[in-house]
């Protein structure tokens, strides 16, 4: 059976994932909501039949233009890309609409009466599924939960809209940009991690000098980042999720908030020392040993081997 969707995120890699699977489940049905042109032009030539233009970015113009599109188009389920604006959109577009929501949302099937949605539950440990009921359901989706659409050439209709915008309650005073630098660790398709078995921070030499042999990004538990400073970002459920090909696991004990933010990498190798730690359960292949030695000697097999 064909269903309405729509589909919000103003990631347009998100937004082309979210389509793909709008496209399986509605075929023809498919609406999207753009933030600019350019983004508005791949959505209709990707296979969205109707993409909304919203030109005011303000988080009340947006809330109020997708509002607009729900009551236009009243689509069965909506879509919102789990970025930090799409989890703060989709919660309240649900409220005004009083309709069911589910965040992180990996999968979505539509059954009798409404949706069967799957989200990762109890720090990554578990997947909880559900049930939303009533129309529509509202869910926002994380990245890579869905493969992009494979047609390219369709032409739909962009169309301009023009909402009025409520008078917010928040006054917004100052705007800082918060600088961070992207290590590129989501796109890597190779990551060598540090946890806390490195001593010290010049001890990280030793992994870089791994790095280099494999052409990989660095990157480390959260107490590497959070607590010691030692890099901008961590991987895991609180920090980026990765899905490399292969991920290198170094002094990391593999605790479950860790786990899954790499439980999509193809290949898992652990260097640990402790043989009952939890990374080396999650690995395909362990190495029980000293990251003092293992490492060094690991980089040296590399470089002869690569001579
Ligand atoms: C709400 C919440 C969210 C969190 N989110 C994240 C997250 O996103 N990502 C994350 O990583 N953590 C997260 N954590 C923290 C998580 O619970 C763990 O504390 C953390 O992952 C442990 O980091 P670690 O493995 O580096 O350190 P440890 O658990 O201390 O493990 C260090 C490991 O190194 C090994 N080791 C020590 N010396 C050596 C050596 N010389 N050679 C080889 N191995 C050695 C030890 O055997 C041990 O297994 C979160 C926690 C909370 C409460």
């Amino acid at each position: 059976m064909h269903i309405k969707t729509l589909i919000y995120s103003e990631n347009t890699e998100l937004a082309l994932q979210l389509l793909g699977k709008a496209i399986q489940l509605s075929g023809a049905g498919v609406s999207a909501i753009a933030v600019d042109g350019d983004q508005a032009s791949i959505l209709v030539s990707s296979g969205a039949v109707k993409t909304y233009l919203v030109k005011d970015h303000s988080f009340d113009a947006l809330r109020a233009g997708i509002l607009d599109v729900v009551a236009k188009e009243s689509p069965e389920l909506v879509m919102f890309g789990s970025t930090k604006r799409g989890r703060e959109l989709a919660p309240r577009v649900a409220a005004a609409l009083k309709a069911g929501y589910s965040g992180d949302c990996f999968e979505a099937e539509q059954v009798d009466g409404g949706f069967a949605v799957k989200r990762l539950a109890y720090g990554g440990s578990t997947i909880a599924s559900m049930m939303i009921k009533g129309k529509p359901t509202i869910i926002s989706v994380p990245q890579r939960s869905f493969q992009k659409p494979e047609t390219q050439g369709k032409q739909g209709e962009i169309i301009e809209l023009v909402t009025s915008t409520p008078l917010s309650k928040v006054k917004v005073l100052e705007s800082r940009t918060k600088k961070t630098t992207d290590l590129g660790l989501e796109n890597a398709k190779i990551i060598v991690s540090a946890g806390r078995g490195f001593k010290k921070k010049e001890d990280l030499k030793l992994l870089e000098e791994l790095a280099t042999e494999l052409g990989a990004k660095m990157g480390c538990s959260r107490p590497v980042s959070a607590d010691l400073g030692w890099m901008d970002q961590w991987v895991g459920i609180s920090g980026k999720k990765v899905a490399p090909r292969l991920y290198v696991a170094c002094g990391i004990s593999g605790t479950i908030q860790h786990a899954a933010g790499i439980r999509d990498s193809q290949l898992i190798v652990s260097v640990n020392s402790d043989e009952s730690a939890g990374i080396h359960q999650l690995s395909d292949y362990s190495i029980v040993g000293d990251i003092y030695t293992v490492l060094p000697a690991l980089t040296k097999a590399l470089k002869e081997r690569l001579k």
